[in-house]
Parts: C-alpha cells; sequence; structure tokens
C-alpha cells in the first residue's frame, strides 16, 4: 500500500493545474530506493516488493488516491520573464503525512509530455536522475534544505539528448513545490485571489508551527507581508548554506526558488574543487550571472520578484505596499550577512562572537582563493591544524606564506573560545565534510550506469556520501579533487 494521500494541491481551483497521468514507459526497473526516506513517509517496507515499486514510480500504475497533476507555474529564466513554463515533465501524485506529520509531496519527474512541454520530449536522462538523486540526497545529509529523493526507475526507453541515453524516471519528495514562480503565474494573470490562495497554503505547509505571529488574527496585509519576510529569513539561511560548502546551484531561476526554503532542481549544479568566487559550471549560463559569488543577491532579486506578487494583498493604499514589500527586500542584506557569518563562524569553531571574526573568516577564504585551493579540504584539513600541524593543510598551496601568517591569528582566537584542542577539531569535523558529491566521481557513476548498467559505483558513492562528516577507511580516493584529466569544468541541464 502507498500511505494515504491528502490531494491539497489537486483540489485547488482547476486553474492551478493540469491533470495529467503520467504516460507508461515500456521496461520499468528499479535502480534506487531510498528506504530511510520511504520509512519516514509511512511506506510499511516489509510488504514492498520490488516489482510494485517499479511500476509505481515509473509512474505505469498510478497509486490509490493519488490525482495526478501538472502544475502550472512562471518564472525568469536568466532574469527574462516566460508567464508560461509549468511542469514539462513531472506530475504531482499527491501530498503524503510524513511520521513527523508534515504534509510532502511526492512527484515524477520524467514522466511523459504535459500540456506544459512546449515541444520538449517529457522525459528525463538516467546521468541527471542519478545525479540529481546523489546530490540531494548528500545536501540532506549535509545539513542543507533539499528536496529528497525517493526512487530512481529506469525506464527500457532511450531518450535523446547530445547522444542516446537510457530514460529514467526520478520521484522527488518536498516539503511542496510552491515557487515564487508560481506566484508569478497568477500575478501575471492579475488574479489576486489565486495569489492568495498560494500565500495561504505557504503559509499554513510551511510556515504555521514556526511563526505564531502569522496567525489569522493578524490583519490580512500584516499576514502576507510576515510571509515575506519568513520566505526572505529561510532563502537567506539556504543560500548561506550553500556558500559555506561550495555549491553553486547553477540555476537560480525564480522558478527554480522554493517558498519552503528548500533546494530545487539539481541540473546544472556542482560543488567547486579550487576556490574561485567567479566560478560557473553550467553551459547555459553565458553571462556568469549564477556565478558562486552572486547567488545571495540573486536569492534577493528572486525575492523581490516574490515581493511583487504580493503587493496587492499587503496594503489597500498600492504605495504603502511597496514600500513595506521593499523594506523587508532590504532587510534580506543584514539577514544574509548574519547567516554567512554564522555558516563562517561554525567552520572556524568560533562559538564566541568577537568584532574581528568576519574579516578573520574573510582573510581564510582569500587564501584559499589566491591558492586556487580546494574548498572542501581547506576547511577540514583546517579542523587537522587547530594547534600545530598544518602540514595537510599547507599541502594544498604551492606557496604556503599567507597561510603560514594566518594560522597565529586564528590560533589566538581560538585561545579565547576556552576549550581544548581536540574538541575544537571536532567541532570542526562536525560541520565541514570530508566527502562531498565531486563532480567527475559522478560522472563516473553515470557513465558506468549509462553506458554498462553497472550500478555498484553508485551505490558505492552514495552510502560514502551518507556520512559526510565521517572518515571512512578504504574511502579516502572520494575526498580527493578530480585528477587533471577528469577535471570537470561545464555542467549541463
Ligand atoms: P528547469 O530549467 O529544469 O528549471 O526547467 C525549466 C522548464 O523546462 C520547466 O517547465 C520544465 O518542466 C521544462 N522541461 C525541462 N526539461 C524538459 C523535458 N525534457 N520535457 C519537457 N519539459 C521540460
Ligand atoms: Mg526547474
Ligand atoms: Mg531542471
Amino acid at each position: 500500500m502507498f500511505p494515504a494521500f491528502t490531494l491539497r494541491y489537486a483540489r485547488l481551483p482547476e486553474h492551478f493545474f493540469v491533470r495529467f497521468d503520467p504516460v507508461p514507459v515500456p521496461a520499468p526497473r528499479l535502480v534506487a530506493f531510498n528506504r530511510p526516506l520511504a520509512e519516514e513517509l509511512g511506506f510499511d517496507l516489509m510488504r514492498l516488493d520490488e516489482a510494485r515499486l517499479a511500476e509505481w514510480f515509473s509512474g505505469n500504475a498510478v497509486p490509490q488516491g493519488a490525482e495526478p497533476v501538472a502544475q502550472a507555474y512562471a518564472g525568469h529564466q536568466f532574469g527574462h520573464f516566460n508567464p508560461r513554463l509549468g511542469d514539462g515533465r513531472a506530475v504531482l501524485l499527491g501530498e503524503v503525512t510524513d511520521r513527523e506529520g508534515r504534509l510532502r509531496d511526492i512527484q515524477l519527474k520524467g514522466a511523459g509530455m504535459t500540456p506544459f512541454s512546449r515541444g520538449a520530449d517529457g522525459r528525463a536522462p538516467l546521468g541527471p536522475v542519478l545525479r540529481e538523486y546523489l546530490v540531494s540526497e548528500a545536501m540532506h545529509r549535509l545539513g542543507v534544505p533539499t528536496t529528497r529523493a525517493l526512487a530512481a526507475v529506469t525506464s527500457g526507453e532511450r531518450v535523446f539528448r547530445r547522444v542516446p541515453e537510457p530514460g529514467a524516471v526520478l520521484t522527488r519528495v518536498a516539503a511542496s513545490h510552491l515557487r515564487v514562480g508560481t506566484f508569478q503565474y497568477f500575478a501575471a494573470r492579475d488574479d489576486r485571489e489565486a495569489v492568495r490562495t498560494l500565500a495561504d497554503m505557504a503559509i499554513e505547509r510551511h510556515y504555521s508551527a514556526l511563526t505564531p505571529e502569522l496567525t489569522p488574527e493578524l490583519a490580512k496585509g500584516e499576514r502576507y507581508l510576515a510571509l515575506l519576510e519568513a520566505v526572505s529569513q529561510r532563502q537567506a539561511a539556504l543560500v548561506a548554506k550553500w556558500m559555506g560548502l561550495g555549491f553553486i546551484h547553477g540555476v537560480m531561476n525564480t522558478d527554480n526558488c522554493t517558498i519552503s526554503g528548500e533546494t530545487i532542481d539539481y541540473g546544472p549544479c556542482a560543488f567547486m574543487e579550487a576556490y574561485s568566487p567567479t566560478m560557473v559550471f553550467s553551459s547555459i549560463d553565458e553571462q556568469g550571472r549564477y556565478a558562486y559569488q552572486n547567488q545571495p543577491w540573486l536569492a534577493q532579486w528572486n525575492l523581490a520578484r516574490l515581493a511583487e506578487t504580493l503587493i496587492p494583498l499587503l496594503h489597500d493604499d498600492q504605495e504603502r505596499a511597496v514600500e513595506l514589500a521593499t523594506e523587508v527586500i532590504k532587510r534580506y542584506e543584514s539577514l544574509y550577512e548574519a547567516q554567512w557569518l554564522k555558516t563562517m563562524r561554525e567552520k572556524l569553531a568560533l562559538k564566541r562572537e568577537e568584532e574581528g571574526d568576519r574579516e578573520l573568516a574573510e582573510a581564510f577564504l582569500e587564501i584559499l582563493a589566491a591558492g586556487r585551493a580546494d574548498f572542501t579540504l581547506g576547511f577540514r584539513r583546517l579542523s587537522e591544524a587547530v594547534e600545530a600541524d598544518a602540514s595537510g593543510l599547507a599541502e594544498l598551496f604551492e606557496n604556503d606564506r599567507a597561510l603560514q601568517e594566518w594560522l597565529p591569528r586564528w590560533r589566538e582566537r581560538l585561545a579565547r573560545e576556552d576549550v581544548p584542542g581536540e574538541a575544537i577539531s571536532a567541532r570542526m569535523r562536525a560541520v565541514n565534510p570530508l566527502y562531498i558529491p565531486r563532480n567527475h566521481q559522478v560522472e563516473r557513476v553515470i557513465a558506468a550506469a549509462a553506458e554498462h548498467d553497472d550500478f555498484t559505483p553508485f551505490e558505492a558513492l552514495r552510502q560514502v556520501l551518507a556520512e559526510p562528516f565521517t572518515e571512512q577507511p578504504g574511502h579516502e580516493a572520494y575526498a580527493q579533487p578530480a585528477p587533471p584529466t577528469e577535471r570537470v569544468f561545464r555542467t549541463f541541464c
């Protein structure tokens, strides 16, 4: 049995979606299944068999109680507004209530051509499905809010991208699929009631428990202003986490910006190796709009687009409404700065808060950048350099002079933490991962699966990434940057 569906979204007025049954595939085969997540969602694991799972998660069998829909949304793509995007290849089966009582969306991605497909094939190649599976689950284990991956199924069908590839379907689980672009879809149609409906749904699903001030007694306008502020807070926290991990999302279009504050859409995303703030991987990001260092400000840009959709709900006096919304969007800057500093303090084991902390962190980042040192290993090996031995860290640099000058400053600061060195190291190991999904590892996994139908590398990487902070003997290679011949410079959607 599939856990019971709630159908919150499919019960909205008909213009919020298009009813659409997944298009069956010829030969579904389950290649990955996330048992801990399934358990969390209320699946009875004892009674599941693989054939059944393959039927459900390919879309060949619609589980009882589901009412599949393709959701409508718009979006700014690289700054240009498209009033009608929508789920071109995904269907929402419905929502289930997880063990903690939270509603979670269950969506099949790659489920066939929907009315929103705009000429594309509605399918997903195995490579991107495995990438999203690995990276989204890794992000979860790294402590980043994210959509999750419940299952991956190969379809038995080829899809054509640059070359023919095996087709696949990913089952994605999200707190919801409400996006900035969902609000924009209705705002662009002057449908104020629909925007209000979405805002109320967002408050109910994502912000009721956390923000007691968002009660219906509040004057309506204040309620929506508080929603904007709350989304802004979550986005600030989210992007600060990305920055702390060297993660580059790659396509921060407004349709890929969730209201829940979860990371969504693992297309051309990548974790940086050699640290460079201007780094861009995505082959379609020719202007470098979504470069690593731009991410905090692009999130703010997206929030401003959300604010525009809410203006009519904020105040009867439009000028006043604009003023109120602008204040919230401006405030994002200090929210983000505070979140970033919090992240950096954690990474450098600074629990007390001191004036010079920001500068100390910035100086370390400058040293990493100047040496083009590996971002992940740079912080991880710093945890070994708390007292004296900085040799592992120094190895990352051709010239370690600046590093050797910086270390005493940091150690002096650590002395005021008043905890033993080993405790500092342990603190750092708990937030600075040893294992991240390195691009070349993900590419190896994809090549083995797509070209040789071999999923053992996938399983191995998945297991390593399940414990990103724990040293795993025998798996040293997973912690290493790509060898020169395997370096990834470009990623594709
Ligand atoms: P993305 O760049 O992944 O956020 O996707 C942007 C839009 O393109 C969304 O509306 C997707 O549903 C749609 N899309 C992407 N790939 C396909 C595909 N193969 N078939 C149909 N629609 C697609
Ligand atoms: Mg998308
Ligand atoms: Mg995508």
